[in-house]
């Protein structure tokens, strides 16, 4: 027994040694990922629950290494996050973005999402503004989803950052509401546009009677604020009844459709088709 715990301990250290390589081997991919064209945007629909209609797109960044294939971005952003490559590459998914849904015949949102360094550069409202410029997107169309803990690092900066931002016409989404530091204050110290509520709660609702109080609780706070949610990770039909009976605003989940190349949404982007149906 006394062997064990020095034993637990090599055994532990030596995964971490392949886990640090592994960091090493990513970051330095990761630099040359947008210069040799292995990011590509995946769009996810964002689907009203009343008239069943479309809103809207989720971007999601893919990344296919050479050798590895698709790496999840659950693994490479906080990677590029922690080596400051999350800038570079924020940048290209926004404007790559904007490019896209700018071309797109039927006019829906495009939301992106954005890292807290993004958030903090003192520049990012000024990208923003000429990214919209460069590609005639409409502001009103692009929202930018920011997490909590993004803006807890500097109050006083993400505040004025979401003021701007909101002063150019882009719309804010609260994104992963009820995980990581939540707090309701920020519901209303930041002008938020939408509530979006994180998918770990969707995926309980039925099964465990807290998740269900939680989410109708945020639905509750979401009316009372005039805030529409939108509820992620829908994936039953059951979900989906049990949202709309709550009169939840919006859903997004692979019921409602998964992240795929945008090519796979003509009927929605292509106002002609989908007003025939
Ligand atoms: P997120 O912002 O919470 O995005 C939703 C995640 O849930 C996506 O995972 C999506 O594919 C997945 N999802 C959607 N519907 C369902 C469902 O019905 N069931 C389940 N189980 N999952 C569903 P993905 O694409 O792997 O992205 C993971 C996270 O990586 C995102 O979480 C976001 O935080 C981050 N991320 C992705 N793209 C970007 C990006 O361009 N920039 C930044 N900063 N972060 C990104
Ligand atoms: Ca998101
Ligand atoms: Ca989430
Ligand atoms: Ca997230």
């Amino acid at each position: 027994a006394k062997t064990d715990g020095r034993g637990v301990y090599r055994f532990f250290e030596a995964e971490m040694g392949i886990e640090v390589r592994d960091r090493r081997m990513l970051e330095r991919d990761l630099r040359s990922a947008i210069a040799r064209h292995e990011f590509e945007l995946a769009y996810q629909p964002q689907a009203r629950l009343d008239t069943r209609e479309i809103a809207g797109f989720e971007v999601l960044l893919r990344w296919r290494h050479p050798q590895r294939g698709q790496v999840p971005p659950g693994l490479f952003i906080p990677v590029a996050e922690e080596s400051g490559a999350i800038q570079h590459i924020g940048e290209w998914v926004l404007r790559q973005a904007c490019q896209e849904a700018s071309g797109w015949t039927n006019p829906l949102s495009v939301a992106v999402n954005v890292s807290a360094m993004q958030l903090h550069n003192p520049q990012f409202t000024q990208l923003v503004h000429e990214i919209l410029v460069q590609t005639g997107l409409k502001p009103g169309r692009l929202e930018l989803e920011i997490t909590e803990t993004a803006l807890i690092r500097d109050f006083n900066r993400a505040l004025a950052t979401l003021r701007q931002l909101k002063a150019l016409g882009v719309r804010i989404a609260m994104d992963d509401f009820g995980t990581g530091y939540s707090s309701l204050s920020n519901l209303r110290a930041f002008p938020f546009d939408k509530i979006k509520i994180d998918g770990s709660f969707i995926k309980s609702v039925q099964a465990n009677e807290q998740a269900a109080t939680i989410v109708r609780a945020v639905l509750g706070i979401g009316r009372g604020l005039k805030l529409p949610v939108l509820a992620e990770g829908v994936e039953t039909r059951e979900e989906l009844g049990f949202l709309g009976a709550e009169l939840c605003d919006q859903v997004q989940g692979y019921l409602v459709g998964r992240p795929a190349d945008i090519a796979g949404f003509r009927y929605l982007t292509h106002a002609a088709e989908s007003a025939r149906d």
